[in-house]
């Protein structure tokens, strides 16, 4: 099925990112310094029938890719449940998960069975000092560990790492090490500027380019893009069986590749990461038969959706970090 969800740029979203909770148990720097603090302003997140109703209605618009995010995922007790449910929403081909690891390996058996396809565990570093100081949680290798269970099982899993001068752009030859055996897929991801972490950003920031260098430097050669595929820029190189990425929302083409729209675990989608708007959605979640209501409203959105993020004019929209839009 063709996707109905395009913009006036020539993007087609067939990719939607769910946030399922805005809670998480790790302090990440860039993202939860101080941890997570509830908001008593804030509405519930969904529950499992205004998430039914979003699966559906989304994937009846050419959604076939759902990926559960968070805040921390595994933390919502019914996590496998809303897999099962995004799994079997007719049109749905694949359904991926997004977690720091540290229930993944717990949950990993009723993950598989709810036919769950994919998985990215974000690691920060390979060092269990730096991982601790970045996560806040001394965990690195409960974490590893569930990643090995992962890939043991079947899965196909991506790790996730934030990039930051001084702290972990050292780390590239332990993570190359780390996919030489391993069928796994690391990405850097360039430390994104968000409304909290300012003096953070100025101090930590690093070029993805810097890294590019350095793997060109070293053999690696960027596998040739598929027309679906999304911004990451995926490297190969013959000795090693994984692959090392780079996410590099700074630079100048980011956005022509766009595939994805966001929704925040209350309902309101979110047309850029780094757009100001988030439109709630939640009034047509109610009942499955206010999808009419939902599609207008949803393409209806779409039209302001933006060529461009705009962050190289220094524009970065209002969200204070991505623990409450999933990243
Ligand atoms: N808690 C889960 C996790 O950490 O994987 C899912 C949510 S987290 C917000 C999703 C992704 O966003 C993670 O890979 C995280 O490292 C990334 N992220 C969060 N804040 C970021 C920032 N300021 N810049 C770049 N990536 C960020
Ligand atoms: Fe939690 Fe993920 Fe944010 Fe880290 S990046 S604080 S694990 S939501």
């Amino acid at each position: 099925m063709a996707s109905s969800l395009q913009d006036g740029f020539g993007r087609s979203f067939r990719y939607l990112r769910v946030s399922v909770i805005d809670a998480c148990n790790f302090r990440c720097v860039y993202c939860l310094p101080q941890g997570y603090c509830k908001d008593p302003t804030q509405d519930r997140p969904l529950d499992q029938n205004e998430f039914q109703n979003l699966f559906a209605g989304f994937a009846a618009l050419g959604v076939v890719k759902i990926r559960l995010t968070g805040g921390e995922p595994t933390l919502r007790r019914d996590l496998v449940e809303l897999v099962a449910m995004a799994k079997q929403t007719p049109g749905i081909q694949e359904v991926a998960l997004s977690t720091n690891g540290y229930r993944l390996s717990a949950l990993l058996p009723e993950l598989l069975a709810a036919g769950l396809d994919a998985v990215n565990v974000s690691i920060d570093s390979l060092r269990p000092d730096i991982f601790k100081e970045t996560t806040g949680q001394d965990l690195l290798e409960r974490v590893r560990g569930g990643v090995e269970e992962a890939i043991a099982a079947g899965l196909r899993v991506k790790v996730n790492a934030v990039l930051m001068r001084g702290v972990n752009d050292s780390d590239l030859p332990l993570f190359a090490a780390f996919v030489r055996d391993r069928a796994v897929s690391v990405r850097f991801i360039e430390l994104m500027r968000t409304g909290g972490n300012l003096e953070l950003f100025e101090k930590h920031h690093i070029s993805a380019q810097v890294i590019q260098k350095t793997l060109e430097a070293d053999g690696w050669y960027q596998r040739a893009r598929g027309p679906t595929d999304g911004p990451a820029r995926e490297y190969k190189h013959a000795d090693h069986q994984g692959s090392l990425g780079l996410i590099a929302p700074y630079a100048k083409d980011f956005c022509d590749s766009c595939n994805r729209l966001r929704i925040s675990c209350r309902g309101e989608l979110k047309l850029c990461l780094f757009g100001d708007g988030q439109h709630s959605l939640r009034a047509f979640l109610q009942r499955p038969d206010q999808r009419d209501e939902l599609h207008l409203a949803v393409q209806s959105l779409l039209g302001h959706k933006k060529v461009s993020h705009f962050l190289q004019e220094g524009q970065y929209g209002n969200t204070q970090q991505f623990a409450s839009i999933g990243g």
